[in-house]
């Protein structure tokens, strides 16, 4: 039996893994070389302690107050677009109390079956990806801020989770090379963090050397219908000899790209409302000043992941642009964020340089996050056909998210029982 998986992003890779697993032949088809795309330069995290959708209270109204500021960490582009519209009107309508209290247990637990399931892949000598496990600090620097991730740490505990509340001086004392100026932080125990560029890099030779084809520079342009089912998958691939056009026979389809997804469902008779999200990020290699947990700066959305060798810093959500652009302003938003809450670290030499135009700019890398309606992502079979199976829209957390989505995947293509419930992922959840 065959399964086809589109698009060769952690989502699609992870898919590929356990459907091969599961005795499947799998083919993965990717438009890119399988060198970039969102899975690459992100943060890295497994975070079991983001269980809060991306769509929960006071998101619009705080999005609403960036907008007005050149420098925040989030733009919508204005547009009269449909779908654009559509999907924000359906974003709105699910920043309920309601939808958080519904959605947190499951998300909850497909976050920690994919922790599991990462760490099983960094355990078994497969894989070399820097996967350690020393948790993730909120920094805050405001009393909201502070009554805020209270609120969420004492939330972490009831799910099961384990989170220290850090006064000002214990968060300094934790970070001494970064001189921290913050009201304090919440340290979430479970949260582990790996570098995501390694991952991306060996998955595809670990598939490869399993029977996994992977068919780099080839795009699916075409999905053909029989009978309620994909019988067949069109592509056009880049030859020296110039294009190609191929047509691969399926007996599953994996719906597995990205941000690039509602166009190819739209192929296959489905509806997905699904907008890019695009965020940044910075590279500092060899930093001189230490940075010892992976940590998030609360009021600031600023991200910031060491590893063993290098810092990255990351930030910022630009709903609806796939314009290829780095807006300058806001990726210097990010650093002034560091300045703010970690005055040390923002002296060492590798962030300094930064702080010129070119080099920034040179540096910048930005991706796609695949963003849902409701912050959940899209797991599940379609509407309109019996063999094809969604999964995107995991936002900001493909990664954290990755491993339990391809096991999940394996386990409804092979029509076996799922580990986790599904329920709140299910694609058809939204009307036309
Ligand atoms: C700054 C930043 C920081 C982040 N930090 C984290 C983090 O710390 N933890 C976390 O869990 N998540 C994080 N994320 C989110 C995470 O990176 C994404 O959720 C994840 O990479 C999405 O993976 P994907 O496989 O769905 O999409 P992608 O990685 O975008 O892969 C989709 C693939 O499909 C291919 N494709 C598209 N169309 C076609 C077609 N027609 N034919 C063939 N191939 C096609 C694309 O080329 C692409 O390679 C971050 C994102 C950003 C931007």
């Amino acid at each position: 039996m065959r399964a086809i998986v589109i698009g060769g992003g952690v989502i699609g890779l992870s898919a590929a893994y356990f459907l091969q697993e599961d005795g499947w032949e799998v083919v993965v088809l990717e438009k890119g070389d399988l060198t970039n795309s969102c899975s690459f330069g992100n943060m890295g995290y497994l975070s079991p302690s983001h269980f809060i959708p991306l769509a929960s209270p006071g998101v619009v109204e705080q999005g609403l107050l960036w907008l007005l500021r050149a420098d925040s960490p989030f733009y919508v582009r204005p547009s009269l677009r449909w779908q654009l519209i559509d999907w924000g009107a359906k974003f709105v309508r699910a920043c309920t109390r309601t939808h958080v209290e519904r959605s947190v247990r499951p998300l909850v637990d497909l976050l920690l079956l994919s922790k599991e399931e990462t760490k099983r892949w960094a355990t078994s000598g497969l894989f070399d990806m820097e996967y350690t496990e020393r948790g993730c600090v909120i920094y805050y620097n405001t009393s909201k801020g502070e009554q805020e991730e209270l609120a969420t740490a004492r939330q972490a505990e009831a799910l099961g989770l384990q989170a220290t509340v850090l006064q000002r001086e214990q968060a300094r004392a934790l970070e001494p090379d970064a001189q921290l100026d913050v009201r304090g932080g919440v340290l979430y125990h479970d949260d582990a963090h790996l570098y995501p560029n390694a991952l991306m890099e060996q998955l595809p030779r670990l598939l490869e050397s399993r029977g996994v084809r992977l068919r780099r520079r080839t795009e699916v342009v075409g999905l053909e219908r029989r009978n309620g089912a994909i019988a067949a998958v069109r592509c056009r691939s880049d030859e020296t000899s110039g294009p190609v056009e191929e047509r691969f026979a399926a007996d599953m389809v994996v719906l597995a790209a990205g941000a690039w997804s509602p166009q190819l469902a739209r192929w296959s008779g489905e509806y997905l409302p699904l907008m890019p999200g695009k965020g940044y990020s910075v590279t500092i290699e060899r930093p001189q000043r230490v940075l010892h947990h992976p940590c998030i700066l609360k009021e600031a959305r600023v991200a910031l992941t060491p590893w063993k060798s290098r810092l990255r810093i990351g930030s910022t959500m630009e709903v609806g642009t796939m314009d290829d652009r780095v807006r300058l302003r806001r990726v210097q938003g990010i650093l002034k964020a560091v300045q703010q809450y970690l005055p040390g670290l923002a002296e060492d030499p590798g962030i300094r340089t930064l702080s010129d135009p070119e080099v920034l700019q040179q540096r910048t890398w930005f991706g796609y996050r695949p963003l849902s309606a409701d912050g959940l992502p899209y797991i599940g079979f379609g509407r309109k056909n019996r063999n094809l199976i969604l999964a995107t829209g995991h936002a900001m957390l493909g990664v954290s998210l990755a491993a339990g989505t391809g096991r999940v995947v394996a386990e409804l293509a092979s029509g076996k029982p799922v580990t986790v419930p599904l329920d709140a992922f299910d694609p058809k959840r939204f009307r036309y």
